[in-house]
């Protein structure tokens, strides 16, 4: 549970509030304001981020980061997300992702370069059409792989210079490549923004020849290596989406006591505390939900099921709770730029990236049924 943890992940807790107040809050008010261009605005909270010691917690210590564990994570994250202010994302470095643990020379051209900051990646998993039609590989005489095929949201994919691409290899199965953006065949079909404010960019890849050591780890595991770094996001995603929901409840609070134009305070009418209730019961279901889940983890439990349930859960617990705070805030909440505003188009996109929720609850009962997995 949040309370019963460590006194040094209290003090990381501690440093989280106040790299929040120090840098994010006066980072946001400046977006708001208009006074700073946001590639700037993000920019210096990544600067701030590296001096504060929190850019290389998603890092590992033999790439020279400082790799924090599962708890320790969902400590800061929780933390961050509950100051609301959007810039999360830019307070932690890229982590290794499918590339972790790859050989040379993926190492040294490509993960190494991703983790200082000197190149960015892009993941790219989903397709557009149907099963038939993935994204293909055939191995040439020399080793090398052709190609052939569409993904269809790589987040950031417009900037990358590399993408992480799973691929069908003829005659081996499923396999993880290196394609750089730049290599002749690759196209950027299409940019676009998602409601949530992020950037995504399509792809096609017209018979693009990729070096054979440009295959991460063996042909055959690229979906297992692929949805390993889609778990780990899961509990990220599901520490986020708590402390999203816990700045939602305190902001309702705050409304309910205060005056209102009836008369009378809104957190005075029952029908209003019932709600309220029910938006704190969601709200302490999940974050508890989310810390056993990380203790579990960090004590070097398999939690896929637990990672999902803690996904689903929080995800659609925020979207809720986002949801009933701007019908009791009132029409306010709905004016662009109101702090419920974005967060109501942020929370959305949740329930979808790394894995739409039903699909996930299809994934669980599966570890269940067939697999006798998960704990209760
Ligand atoms: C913000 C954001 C960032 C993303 N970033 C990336 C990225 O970096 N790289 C990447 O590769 N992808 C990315 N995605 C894509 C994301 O992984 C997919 O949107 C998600 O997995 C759902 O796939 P889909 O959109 O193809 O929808 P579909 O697979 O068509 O699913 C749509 C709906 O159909 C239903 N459904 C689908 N399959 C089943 C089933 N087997 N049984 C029952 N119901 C089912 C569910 O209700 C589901 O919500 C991102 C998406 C978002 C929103």
């Amino acid at each position: 549970m949040p309370e019963s943890i460590p006194a040094e992940l209290v003090a990381l807790r501690q440093r989280a509030e106040q790299f929040a107040s120090a840098v994010l809050i006066p980072a946001q008010r400046e977006l708001a304001e208009g006074r700073a261009l946001p590639d700037a605005v993000r920019g210096n909270v990544t600067r701030a981020a590296r001096d504060a010691g929190f850019f290389k917690m998603t890092q590992p210590k033999n790439a020279g980061g400082s790799e924090a564990g599962p708890l320790a994570m969902t400590v800061v994250r929780d933390t961050l997300a509950g100051f609301n202010t959007g810039l999360d994302a830019w307070v932690f470095g890229p982590g290794p992702g499918v590339l972790s643990g790859c050989a040379e020379p993926l190492r040294s051209r490509y993960l190494l370069p991703l983790l200082n900051g000197e190149k960015r990646a892009g993941f790219a998993f989903t397709e557009p059409g149907d099963a038939a039609h993935f994204t293909r590989a055939v191995m040439a005489a020399d080793g090398s792989y052709v190609v052939s095929g569409r993904k269809s949201y790589v987040t950031r994919g417009g900037d990358a210079d590399f993408l992480n691409v799973l691929v069908d290899v003829e005659g081996e199965g499923r396999a993880m490549l290196v394609i750089d953006v730049h290599a002749p065949g690759v196209v950027l079909e299409q940019r676009f923004d998602s409601l949530d404010g992020s950037h995504h960019a399509a792809f096609r890849f017209d018979a693009v020849c990729v070096p054979a050591d440009h295959l991460i780890g063996r042909a055959g595991e690229g979906m297992p290596r692929a949805l390993r770094q889609i778990g780990d996001t899961r509990l990220a995603i599901a520490a986020k989406a708590v402390g999203l929901a816990r700045w939602s409840v305190e902001f309702v609070r705050a409304h309910l006591q205060a005056p209102h134009h009836s008369g009378v305070a809104l957190g005075a009418r029952e029908g209003v505390r019932l709600r309220y209730a029910e938006l704190r019961i969601r709200t302490f279901a999940a974050r508890s939900m989310v810390y056993r889940t990380a203790r579990l983890a960090e004590a070097g439990a398999n939690v896929v099921n637990e990672g999902i349930a803690s996904k689903v859960y929080a995800t659609e617990t925020v979207g809720e709770v986002v949801d009933t705070a701007i019908q009791l805030v009132g029409g306010n909440a709905l004016i662009v730029g109101h702090p419920l505003e974005r967060l109501y188009r942020e929370v959305r996109a949740l329930r979808l990236a790394e894995g739409a929720s039903d699909v996930l609850r299809l994934n669980l009962a599966r570890g269940s049924l067939d697999l006798n997995l998960g704990v209760l």
